[in-house]
């Protein structure tokens, strides 16, 4: 079977320009220097106020998140999505599609050629049934669980030299018995050799038309290692630690780059390849500590059944459990929150921001000089120690920033271009630009026409048509069994999102 002209998006969470230029300056990310080479590239305003799954869906959308309807962790479901994504226009139904851990793509598309969903899915299957071994990844066993999967990844494509780094690491983690702080990013690496390695080999077996990856460790990492790139915005890094984790972020940049190789070679040459990241990262400046709020919190207050929590940078958002018209739980949760004071100087604790339709945001009220020790009081009568609701994150040193990048190169992109500024909501109208396919008027986005060579735009002239969603699509409110939740919580714990 030939294979021609596939689009291929290649998410980078949290990926900036920020760490990218000095690498390639330095020679270090070879394939993405090819890639921007060939292509035109540039930086892309984010959303910065939403989390991930919300802003992956903007860009597979080319919508804000109010108008497709995925926010947040606790709604990143197909069933979410109220309008059409890229890859559902391109396609046309034809199901020659392949999705890899792309955020709300779960349950697993059974028309598509394989539909791997990503860290947050409610169940862990899988389309094909036989790529479930993917999820032992997640569990928090222990480079261990490498091997739960066993020659599963052997069949799937894992190289030699990723087994052989798999291998390392439980002998490592068996003999040295490492510090959480190393063991946590050797294993995101070794996580992303292997998703690069299994995607390969689904591209090259199934040749799908349109694919797409999502990468997730570089915006782990770079949350949790930031301090020691760059420790002159922080307090107590030491020499020994910049010496041991100075290099993780650029690890993780580097270890992109090696999957990207990778995925360049598996595809036709004539293919259309976009490097995407959904947003920034940055430091935490020295002065602000990032206090988050626990879920301890919720508890105490008697709204764990009610409201669903994630932590965004220094925000906390909420949302109700059930459904997204019913903002009651919200406005109660908001009263009892605007209740809470410190006992000694009667000051808020919690600034609350309201402007979301579905959710409300708050972050902690104060300084640096803060006390997590101090009491507080919530209702009459009602005491206890800050620190049961905040805390202080030590392990939280990067925090998302306003820039992302866009790569993309292909048949009618102009070469070694940089475009102006562009947003996360421009990649879908721009590869629909592409494939002379309309765009749809109600999508928040724009084609970047300035990345598109002048010929190609002349032979096809960008059409619109008025929407891909005749009637919005009904949204399904998801809600979940304690059990359901238990473990999706433990998921977000692990990737920094809860405290
Ligand atoms: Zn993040």
């Amino acid at each position: 079977m030939t294979w021609i002209s596939p689009v291929v998006v290649i998410g980078v969470d949290a990926a900036t320009w920020d760490v990218l230029d000095p690498l390639l300056a330095a020679g270090k990310l070879p394939n993405i220097a090819r890639l921007i080479n060939d292509g035109a590239s540039g930086r892309i305003k984010s959303l910065i106020r939403y989390p991930s799954p919300a802003l992956w869906t903007s860009i597979s959308t080319g919508k804000l998140p109010e108008k497709h309807g995925v926010t947040d962790f606790y709604n990143a479901t197909r069933h979410n999505i109220r309008c059409s994504t890229v890859f559902e226009i391109l396609d046309q139904g034809r199901g020659d599609v392949g999705y890899f851990r792309w955020f709300a793509t779960w349950p697993a598309d059974k028309g598509a050629k394989f539909s791997v969903p990503s860290a947050v899915a409610r169940t862990p299957e899988t389309h094909p049934a036989n790529l479930g071994f993917l999820n032992q990844l997640l569990q928090p066993s222990g480079a261990r669980s490498y091997f739960i999967g066993g020659w599963q990844y052997l069949l799937h494509g894992a190289r030699l030299k990723t087994l052989t780094r798999a291998i390392t690491e439980i002998i490592y983690e068996i003999i040295v018995n490492p510090e959480q702080c190393d063991w946590h990013y050797r294993r995101r690496l070794i996580e992303a050799a292997i998703y690069g390695d299994v995607f390969n080999y689904l591209l090259r077996e199934y040749k799908p038309q349109f694919a797409a990856i999502l990468f997730f460790h570089a915006d782990d990492l770079s949350h949790r290692y930031w301090k020691y790139r760059e420790p002159q915005s922080f307090r107590e890094v030491s020499e020994g630690e910049i010496s041991k984790y100075g290099k993780v972020i650029e690890e993780a940049y580097i270890e992109t780059d090696t999957a990207i190789g990778g995925i360049l070679k598996s595809i036709p040459d004539d293919a259309t390849v976009i490097v995407i990241s959904d947003h920034g990262q940055q430091a935490g400046s020295s002065w602000e500590v990032p206090y988050r709020i626990s879920h301890n919190l919720l508890r105490y207050l008697g709204f764990e059944d009610r409201v669903y929590m994630t932590n965004i940078g220094y925000s906390t958002s909420f949302r109700s459990q059930s459904g997204r018209d019913d903002r009651q739980a919200l406005n109660e949760l908001c009263v009892s929150l605007e209740r809470v004071k410190l006992t000694q100087n009667g000051r808020s604790v919690f600034k609350i921001i309201l402007d979301e339709p579905e959710d409300i945001t708050a972050e902690v009220n104060f300084g640096p000089e803060i006390d997590i020790n101090e009491i507080v009081t919530c209702a009459a009568g009602k005491y206890t120690i800050l620190g049961d609701w905040v805390f202080s994150d030590g392990q939280l040193s990067g925090i998302h920033s306003e820039w992302g990048i866009l790569i993309m190169k292909g048949p009618g992109i102009r070469r070694g271009y940089r475009f102006e500024d562009a947003t996360i909501l421009d990649m879908t109208p721009t590869i629909l630009a592409l494939r002379s396919i309309p765009i749809g008027e109600d999508m928040d986005g724009q084609v970047i026409t300035e990345a598109i060579s002048q010929d190609f735009l002349e032979e096809h002239p960008l059409q619109y048509i008025a929407s891909y969603d005749a009637k919005d699509k009904e949204e399904q409110d998801i809600t979940f069994s304690p059990r359901e939740l238990e473990e999706l919580e433990a998921r977000l714990r692990n990737l920094g999102y809860l405290g």
